[in-house]
């Protein structure tokens, strides 16, 4: 017998919906995650969040904490980045998504999050798992790079089984014999977690494909295989990026991203959930 239970469709079988204050994830309204890779300077982060404010984007992403794989690399600016994520919520508006690093950080990260992401290289630590089932916020649960759709789900299910019910599925890419690109997007995992699992799911262009050009189709692939929403790194400068620079939107070209997100959105029997005042596309 598989050991998928709380998260398996048998267990519910109406989709789970995630409220986080007034909105909801996983009901007909897409959510539209955008912000930069990391939190690099005051500066940055509100002009991104300007422009995606103008825009009616209701979330924005940033790391405080990054989890890089040499470790000479930008590390975050962490209780900084933070702080400066909470400012730009405070005056923008926006609700924020953000990496909990370890079980150590779990405390530091939870009152500046709405949303807090677990990394795709955390995956399978259960330990810390097991403590983001003691939580009451919503969770963000990248698939592992090499982590099979059963595997990704049982991770899914230490965090149910510890209490905390709020999670959120995100495909991201895997790891696959063709180097072409940085991740190989695993569209069939959208229909697939669906039909397995009544926990929302979202997809991660961005570290899906680690090539901007390729962000906006695969974006549209994964509403039409029934993504739940989307999470989009976007850079008001990414050629001087401290991290993911190569995969980051332009802030100034991000209209014309959301404009095909929202016709496909439509054309999927959804609408993409964006501040309706503000929204000038
Ligand atoms: C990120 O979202 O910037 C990130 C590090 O993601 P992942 O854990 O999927 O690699
Ligand atoms: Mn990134």
């Amino acid at each position: 017998m598989s050991d998928l239970k709380l998260v398996s469709r048998k267990h519910s079988d109406h989709n789970t919906v995630i409220r986080v204050g007034d909105e909801l994830i996983g009901a007909k309204e897409l959510c539209l995650i955008a912000g930069p890779c990391a939190v690099e300077s005051e500066e940055q982060l509100n002009e991104i969040a300007k422009g995606l404010s103008e825009l009616g984007v209701k979330f924005m992403r940033g790391g405080a904490f990054k989890p890089r794989t040499s470790p000479y690399a930008f590390q975050g600016l962490k209780k900084e980045g933070l702080k400066m994520l909470k400012n730009a919520s405070d005056t923008y508006g926006v609700k924020i998504v953000t990496e909990v690093l370890d079980t150590t950080l779990i405390e530091e990260v939870y009152p500046y999050a709405d949303i807090l992401q677990v990394g795709s290289r955390n995956a399978k630590n259960y330990q810390f798992l097991k403590e983001l089932g003691k939580i009451d916020k919503p969770i963000l649960l990248k698939r592992g790079m090499s982590s099979t759709i059963n595997e990704w789900l049982l991770a899914a299910e230490y965090i149910l089984l510890g209490g905390n019910e709020n999670v959120i599925l995100c495909e991201r890419g895997i790891r696959t014999f063709d180097t072409s690109v940085r991740n190989t997007m695993d569209i069939a995992a959208i229909p697939l977690v669906k039909e397995l699992s009544h926990l929302p799911i979202m997809a991660d262009p961005s570290q899906g494909t680690g090539q901007r050009s390729l962000v906006t189709p695969l974006s549209l692939a994964s509403i039409a295989a029934g993504a739940d929403g989307l999470m989009i790194e976007v850079h008001n400068n990414p050629e001087e990026a401290l991290s993911d620079g190569f995969q980051s939107m332009y802030l100034n070209t991000m209209g014309d991203m959301v404009k095909l997100l929202r016709a496909q959105a439509e054309h999927s029997g959804r609408t993409l959930n964006l501040i309706k005042e503000q929204q000038t596309v």
